[in-house]
């Protein structure tokens, strides 16, 4: 009876998922496995491993439903994979492709006999290119190409049963929110009933309009293509837009995987970044007496998710106010965001930083003040993570070092940066970099 491998990684759901497909079309029996790498599962924050853990629970009991289990080994997968093949004399191993360059060294080395699909992005990563081959350089021409683009939903799943041997099992978790494929199914269709409302309302920090699916599409408890097609008929063709972001920077990591550590623009690798711990650590932990910034911060802390428009905010706020390394940065978001992704994260850091990505300019600015005005103008959101300025009138709720002294309450911290003066240095980090290109 022929045997083959599935390699699940970060597409933790047998609906949708080609690789599975293939497999099942392929074989009479499929090892479902996955590999608990050492390497990325002591990096992820405990938060994250136990979402990890309760969506490899709940890919276990799916299975279970027709009599198999997920078959979980540790270990390094360059030596555990071939193990698998070898102990169930499977004939091939199928996968999903990633574009980490992590994913990308590790997949080159497995010695067996592969069948790589495209299971985590709507287009296989460096599929939309220029006539010359090359990434497109603004998401808008990206954009275009990749709407016009046709692809099918992928085939369903075929009649090959999972084995049922758990291997070392599914390490414990005591994850308390929703995982898996079905729970993120039911958060889709919440989601699109209310899909019409969110291209007004996406910025708005008081009303949490946005789908929240980002952590199912980081684990691909939830298929990308699957998600554009509901999406598209639901009539959300700005939240599409969003999702084709994600392919975008999929495609930006796959053309250049140096960007991790390096600057699209090159000439921004010569900033001359503060080097300030304290500041820093302000930063991490929401102390730098700007409301907004500290809000997200903790939010980050106790929640591993923030929405988009308090990333941008609290990103400009350490790049450019603090004059601080957007690797720190991205360091950081990444090791506690629960769909913290290399290909997301850093493209995102990247475009805030104003280093070359989309031609985002250097000198834009985000002001938190102005932000936090703009964007939660009664300070709901501010309150709910930054409990000494609870009882703040509204109107110093921006501003709290104007406000009189008994209302805020503890020890809410005086701004660490003059907001004025650190732009103006900003201004002329970037400058000065930009001027020695002329120079030579
Ligand atoms: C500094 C910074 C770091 C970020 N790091 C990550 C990260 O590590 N992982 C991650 O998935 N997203 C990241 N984002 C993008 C974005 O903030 C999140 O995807 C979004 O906030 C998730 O919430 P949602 O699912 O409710 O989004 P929705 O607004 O409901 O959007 C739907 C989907 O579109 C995609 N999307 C939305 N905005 C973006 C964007 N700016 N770039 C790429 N895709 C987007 C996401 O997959 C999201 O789930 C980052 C943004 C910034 C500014």
């Amino acid at each position: 009876m022929s045997v083959g491998v599935v390699w699940f990684r970060r597409d933790l759901r047998l609906a949708d998922n080609p690789a599975w497909s293939d497999a099942t079309r392929r074989h009479r029996r499929v090892v479902p496995l996955f590999v608990v790498d050492p390497h990325l599962w002591n990096r992820c924050s405990p938060r994250r491993v136990t979402l990890l853990a309760a969506h490899l629970r709940a890919l276990d009991e799916r299975l279970g439903d027709s009599g198999g289990r997920l078959h979980v080994v540790v270990g390094d997968p360059v030596e555990v994979v071939p193990r698998v093949v070898e102990r169930f004399r499977a004939d091939e191993v199928f996968f999903n492709r990633d574009v980490t360059p992590y994913a990308r060294a590790r997949d080159s080395r497995i010695q067996a006999r592969t069948f790589v699909h495209e299971g985590c992005f709507v287009l296989p990563p460096g599929s939309v290119t220029t006539r010359k081959g090359a990434l497109p350089q603004t998401f808008a021409s990206f954009h275009r190409a990749w709407t016009e683009a046709e692809w099918d939903l992928w085939p369903e799943p075929g009649d090959g049963a999972p084995t049922d041997d758990p291997g070392d099992g599914v390490p414990p978790s005591r994850w308390e929110g929703r995982a898996g494929e079905e729970a993120a199914e039911r958060a889709l269709r919440e989601f699109l009933g209310r899909i019409d409302r969110y291209e007004t309302d996406r910025g708005r920090l008081d009303l949490d309009p946005t789908s929240h699916l980002s952590t199912d599409l980081k684990f691909g408890t939830l298929d990308a293509r699957r998600l554009v097609v509901e999406a598209r008929t639901a009539g959300g063709s700005e939240f599409v837009r969003q999702v084709a972001w994600r392919d975008y920077l999929a495609h930006l990591m796959w053309f250049r995987p140096d960007l991790v550590t390096r600057s699209l623009d090159p000439r921004f690798d010569r900033i001359r970044w503060l080097d300030d711990p304290e500041a820093l650590e302000a930063w991490k932990t929401g102390h730098t007496g700007y409301p907004l910034v500290d809000a997200g911060m903790r939010q980050l802390l106790a929640e591993g998710w923030l929405p988009n428009r308090v990333r941008m905010v609290t990103a400009s706020f350490l790049v450019k106010n603090l004059g601080i390394d957007w690797r720190l940065g991205e360091r950081w978001f990444r090791r506690h965001l629960l769909d913290g992704d290399v290909s997301q994260n850093v493209g995102n850091w990247q475009w805030v930083a104003g280093i070359g990505l989309d031609r985002a300019p250097y000198f834009r600015i985000l002001n938190p003040i102005l932000q936090s005005r703009r964007h939660d103008p009664a300070g709901r959101y501010i309150r709910r993570w930054v409990p000494e300025l609870e009882n703040l009138p509204d109107r110093y709720v921006h501003t709290p070092w104007l406000a009189p002294e008994p209302l805020v309450r503890g020890a809410y911290p005086a701004p660490i940066v003059d907001l004025r003066e650190s732009r103006a240095a900003a201004l002329q980090r970037y400058r000065a970099v930009l001027d020695q290109e002329v120079d030579r």
